[in-house]
């Protein structure tokens, strides 16, 4: 079972919805992976703090030219919608950046001219916490891609058990590459309009991927009720509410999960789960969010 936990925005609170479940999950004793696709700014490791296991290089494979065979007649660059490559009559230019590996270059080159080569695009370091698994991957400063590196480091997800995948925030090329291919995505928000704003975009992006979808509301209590109204007209699962407590912001900014330091709130991030199963069935609706007391009491 994959589940990401994305957000139309950063700061809502995806990173602390992600970790203290994946944590309530292995206080349980059941086998999880939490696996931070933000590799643009990783940060769940600050609240897991694993002991880090293994640490390698991440590579793309990039063109590399011969030119010793290369007569520059152009076909390379021609054939590259990316605009990766430019030719001038002595020399074969790439702009490694901007290659996507599709390999049509080396393909097409009429005199076996190209050949495979890696380029560096980042780092993915795997540890364990108690039980937990965690990975995450950290994309090289000024590397304009992240998809290549987010598809790596979601390779690493076991084909069974509870894989937890922390996205990226918004709703650009980053998320949905994180949350492809997940049973379940839950979407953190908050209860402003601007939450609301976010949500619907974001919700947007997961009918696009027909990905079913459920919403925690953090903050509970400091905005509106539009986010609650929405779900409810439009049938959207709410899964739970996160009052807003200054204990809870203060654990937070101590990089402290709150369900390492009290049963009760372990207890609800492992009912979230529960709920999310449930709600893979169908079986969960707006109503019985707030009924069975899900952070809401
Ligand atoms: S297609 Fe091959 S031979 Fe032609 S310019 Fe590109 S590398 Fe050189
Ligand atoms: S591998 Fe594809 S994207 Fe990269 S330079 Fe060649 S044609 Fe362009």
């Amino acid at each position: 079972m994959k589940v990401a936990v994305a957000s139309g925005k950063g700061g809502t609170g995806k990173t602390t919805v992600a970790v203290n479940m994946a944590l309530a999950l292995s206080g349980r004793g059941e086998p999880v992976q939490l696996i931070d696709c933000d590799v643009e700014e990783p940060n769940a490791h600050l609240f897991v703090k694993p002991s880090w296991k293994t640490k390698r290089n991440a590579f793309v494979p990039v063109p590399r030219v011969d030119e010793s065979k290369c007569t520059h007649c152009g076909a390379c660059a021609e054939v590259c919608q990316y605009h990766a490559i430019l030719i001038s009559p002595q020399k074969v230019f790439f702009l490694e950046e901007l290659c996507h590996s599709c390999g049509a270059c080396i393909e097409l080159c009429p005199e076996n001219a190209l050949k495979e080569s890696y380029r560096k695009i980042g780092e993915i370091e795997e540890g364990t916490k108690s039980g937990l698994w965690f990975a995450h991957g950290k994309l090289t400063p000024g590397e304009p891609m992240s998809p290549p590196l987010i598809r790596q480091v979601k390779q690493l997800a076991w084909g069974e058990g509870a894989v937890i995948l922390d996205c990226p925030p918004g709703a650009s090329c980053p998320v949905v590459e994180s949350v492809k291919g997940s049973d379940f995505c839950v979407l953190v928000t908050e209860p402003t309009p601007f939450g609301l704003n976010d949500l619907m975009i974001a919700l947007d992006m997961l009918s696009q991927l027909r990905i079913p979808g459920g919403v925690v509301v953090n903050r509970d209590g400091l905005g509106t009720s539009e986010v609650s109204d929405y779900c409810r007209k439009m049938g959207i699962p709410i899964l739970m509410y996160i009052p807003y407590e200054e204990r809870l912001a203060r654990l937070y900014a101590r990089g402290i999960p709150v369900s390492t330091v009290s049963y009760e709130w372990s207890q609800r991030f492992g009912m979230l789960w529960d709920r999310i199963i449930k709600a893979t069935a169908g079986s969960v609706d707006h109503f019985s969010a707030v009924s069975c007391g899900v952070g809401k009491d």
